[in-house]
């Protein structure tokens, strides 16, 4: 067995950048910029204005001030000119021209009135305010001068730097392009997804898999195969694909089992070979250059967990170095465990957690299903725990190397970011780990987060929803016409009601005292408007009363017009705004 480095080094020392080729600038998002690049233009191009308004000389305004009475000029305009025309006409002393923004100065002008301070006329125009020489104009080559270097090579190249590219006159550039990749499920179980499953199918989910993962990291996947359990086909198709990729990933074949194809087939081409890696999952690894191009070939296990941590710690390192991206791997960083973790002895655990972040730190909670067929957990996952191998376990609270595996993706994001009751867990909860509940000792026991230490606040918190309702339900409410009575009257006390019993039907809320209440319905056209504001002082937040509020005025109200409408339906239910507390002030719009 070797290790998961000296693996990962033998990848890494096969692999090299590939050669630079000119692509649109469409297509280089994400690509590393070979070449330096210089503005072709002065930006902005030329003097133009920043505003819609009026082009002027500063002279001609001099004084005028919306403070003092009478101090307003009239000036004739003379012209017009819009983004994209030619000034024509000079400005002489004492005239004007209208502008839009971005349209060329005209010659002479040397200050731009905004529209707001002027009547807006188009034969002569009232001007309200004065302005200095120079106002509202942008220079020319004030952004970037003409030649000036713009981008150094070696820069990845994002949309905001496809637009630098763009604005100063380039439509392509000299980047590493794309890894052309090819990949190929093996087994002879294997259905396309969306195919319906004899008995003993599966589907194929490893090659889409790793199409997205190779879209995920910049690559494109020009060949997606499902093979059997043939050698020869094995052999038939990678020799093919070698003259047509820069890379090639198989999955499946690669144990110890009877029909571990891939391995028999590949093993005596003696360019690939079939290693066991100190590492959990992802033990069986195959991997070796293939054809005359010595095009990588990445023979990976058939357990899609194995598959999927393979790609991270092998492929996609090898394919960033390809595309010459740095660094490599994942940045590690270091999280505390919200839950213990054994790891197996002598092997480098790859396990797979929730991660998020609050004001201590990130904290890391593994998902329930660390067996390598748990696709389920896999996708909650969205990041790595890297345990070593001589590390059998740790504790909750004990701190891990961690590799995220999104970025900057939404699921890192808690929300509602509520610090003071759900602390992390509720953004745990948000991210749907299957055992992350913060009110859930190690033990199994639940409890209610302490909450005496913090300090009695007034809080105020507003909810909203709508019950959608047919034309004759609105009708009838509208006329009074309901037969169960004043309907919008029983929504109003129901809501009101039920914000007093609220911790006892939501497990983990407070009882706090309520200090006020207000429910208002509205009746639009299709729909009732509820709105419910709770008021409390307490050492928690109270916008869960003020959802229970909303909710149970809606479920009254759809029971008070069941007879008129079968289909009342509830929709909308949230949070609107809230008010004190350390998590701040907040409102929907
Ligand atoms: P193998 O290494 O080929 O024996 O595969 C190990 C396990 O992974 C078996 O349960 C296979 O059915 C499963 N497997 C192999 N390839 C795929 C695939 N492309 N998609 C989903 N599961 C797979
Ligand atoms: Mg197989």
């Amino acid at each position: 067995m070797i290790s998961v480095e000296e693996h990962l080094a033998t990848i890494l020392a096969a692999v090299r950048p590939a050669e630079p080729v000119r692509l649109p600038l469409s297509d280089c998002v994400g690509l590393v910029l070979c070449e330096e690049i210089r503005s072709l233009v002065d930006l902005p191009g030329f003097d133009n204005s920043a505003m819609d308004g009026y082009a002027v000389r500063s002279a001609d305004v001099e004084g005028v001030d919306p403070a003092v009475p009478g101090s307003a000029v009239t000036l004739p305009v003379v012209g017009e000119v819009a983004a994209g025309g030619v000034a024509t006409m000079p400005v002489a002393l004492g005239q004007a021209v209208r502008i839009m923004t971005g349209a060329m100065m005209p010659e002479g002008a040397d200050a731009i009135i905004r529209v707001e301070d002027t009547d807006g006329g188009t034969e002569t125009v009232e001007i309200r305010a004065g302005a200095a020489i120079g106002t509202s104009v942008r220079p020319a080559g004030e952004d970037v001068r003409a030649g000036a270097v713009v981008l150094e090579a070696g820069s990845v190249i994002d949309a905001r730097r496809v637009a630098l590219l763009a604005a100063t006159g380039h439509g392509d550039v000299l980047v590493l392009p794309r890894p052309r990749v090819a990949v190929v499920s093996t087994g002879a179980e294997l259905v396309a997804p969306g195919q319906p499953l004899a008995p003993g199918q599966i589907h194929d989910s490893n090659s889409h898999m790793l199409e997205a993962a190779l879209t995920e990291c910049g690559a494109v996947t020009t060949h997606r195969l499902t093979i059997g359990d043939e050698g020869s086909e094995v052999i038939r198709v990678v020799e093919e694909l070698a003259g047509q990729v820069d890379a090639i990933i198989t999955s499946g074949g690669v144990s110890m089992g009877a029909y571990d194809v891939v391995k028999e087939a590949l093993r005596d081409s003696g360019t690939v070979d079939f290693v066991q890696v100190r590492m959990q999952p992802g033990k069986p690894q195959g991997f070796g250059t293939v054809g005359e191009r010595r095009v990588p070939l990445f023979a990976l296990p058939g357990n899609p967990v194995s598959s999927y941590v393979s790609f991270e710690v092998f492929a996609r390192p090898a394919l960033r170095t390809m595309m010459g991206l740095r660094p490599a791997g994942r940045p590690s960083q270091k999280a505390r465990l919200t839950h213990q973790l054994d790891s197996p002895v002598g092997r480098t655990q790859v396990a797979r957690a929730v991660a998020v972040r609050d004001d201590a730190g990130w904290h890391a909670d593994p998902v329930w299903g660390q067996a390598s067929h748990f696709v389920a957990d896999l996708s909650r996952a969205n990041a790595f725990l890297i345990v070593p191998a001589d590390v059998t376990h740790l504790a909750a609270g004990d701190e891990v190397e961690m590799w995220l595996l999104d970025g900057d993706r939404a699921r890192l994001t808690a929300w509602p970011a509520d610090a003071e009751a759900e602390g992390a867990g509720g953004a745990v909860g948000a991210a749907g780990s299957s055992r992350g509940l913060t009110h859930v000792r190690a033990d199994g026991s639940a409890h209610m987060v302490d909450i005496s230490a913090k300090d009695v606040t007034a809080r105020e918190a507003s909810a909203a929803g709508r019950v959608l309702l047919s034309p004759q339900a609105v009708t009838a409410l509208r006329s009074g016409g309901v037969p169960k009575g004043d309907a919008l009257a029983v929504a109003r006390i129901a809501g009101i009601q039920a914000v007093k019993r609220t911790p006892e039907l939501i497990p983990l809320a407070h009882p706090i005292a309520v200090h006020g209440v207000s429910v208002d319905v509205d009746v639009a056209d299709d729909a009732v408007q509820i709105r419910a504001t709770v008021r409390t002082a307490d050492r928690t937040g109270i916008e869960m009363e003020a959802l229970t509020a909303v909710t149970v005025a809606a479920l009254a109200l759809i029971d008070m017009v069941k007879a008129v409408d079968r289909h009342a339906r509830i929709t909308d239910v949230r949070v609107v705004a809230k008010s004190g507390g350390r998590s701040g002030d907040w409102s929907e719009s």
